[in-house]
């Protein structure tokens, strides 16, 4: 399956990974984020338990119909 996060605007860059389960998503994002959070939010405060729930709660999933408006 694949999951998606887009990172909290101005910014709205998308992760995109693969995983078999929600917790598995969660630490691919997890490290995903890590990459581009050093990269383009160097400055931002964020606790990994704060990064770990943000990216749960925000996180969808592909195929979901709370993504379908996004699909041509
Ligand atoms: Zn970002």
């Amino acid at each position: 399956m694949e999951y998606f996060l887009t990172c909290p605007s101005p910014c709205n860059y998308e992760i995109k990974v693969e995983a078999n389960s929600d917790d598995e998503a969660v630490e691919k994002i997890m490290q995903a984020g890590a990459a581009h959070k050093n990269e383009a939010h160097s400055d931002m405060k964020i606790s990994e338990e704060q990064m770990r729930s943000m990216v749960r709660s925000n996180m969808k999933k592909a195929g979901c119909a709370c993504m379908a408006k996004k699909n041509p």
